[in-house]
């Protein structure tokens, strides 16, 4: 069975395409269907974002392929959950990693002069799936940590070089993918997803 991811996200999908390996032939980018477009997500949570764009690629496809997609974010306690589902474009659109990591410690720093500080935060991701068969089914996945002052690491994505996760003891940008996998969120919200398809 070949299923379709509903991201231009190259990261995600090779992370994705990881964790699916032995439930689906082979999960086809958006480039590899022929199609090139820009979903507006427009939904408040990250369950609706999820499905508004797996139902519209789903929709473009004929109804013919399973369509998943990520909708996913970086959820920080002082700053209350935000930047949560506006992660991609937080620091303005399009989205940019670098400019998004620079002002979620600007807007940390700023609050530490008024508050206490607490780094507390965690990843969040909804997986939802939009079947050929008529099923809408979705898994929520989250990995805690905390946000650090410097970056560390080369690989990721994101705010990757920012995130330390506690349970693998380092950032996840310092983390093999194959670490990643065994904690993250998405990996996380794809096991729950598993278990209701
Ligand atoms: P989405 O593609 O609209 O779901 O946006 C997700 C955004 O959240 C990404 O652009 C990243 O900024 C952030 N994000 C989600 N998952 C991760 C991750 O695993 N590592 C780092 N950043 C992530």
């Amino acid at each position: 069975m070949i299923a379709v991811l509903a991201s231009n996200n190259a990261h995600k999908l090779k992370e994705i395409r990881a964790l699916l390996a032995d439930k689906f032939e082979h999960v086809c980018s958006l480039g590899e269907m022929g199609i090139n477009t820009d979903i507006d997500e427009t939904g408040t949570t990250f369950e609706e974002n999820a499905f508004i764009k797996a139902q519209t690629i789903f929709d473009m496809l004929g109804g013919k392929y399973a369509v998943l997609a990520d909708d996913s974010g970086l959820c920080v306690e002082a700053l209350g959950g935000a930047p949560g589902v506006y992660s991609a474009r937080y620091a303005g659109s399009p989205c940019n990693d670098e400019n998004n990591n620079s002002l979620l410690l600007r807007n940390l720093h700023e609050r530490e002069k008024t508050e206490p500080k607490n780094r507390r935060a965690y990843f969040a991701s909804v997986v939802a799936a939009v079947l050929p068969d008529g099923r809408k089914i979705s898994g929520e996945g989250r990995v805690y940590g905390e946000v650090l002052d410097e970056y560390r690491g080369n690989g990721g994505f994101g705010y990757d070089p920012l995130f330390y996760c506690t349970e693998i003891g380092k950032t996840f940008a310092e983390a093999t993918m194959e670490e990643k996998n065994t904690v993250s969120h998405r990996s996380r919200a794809l096991s729950a997803l598993r278990e209701k398809l």
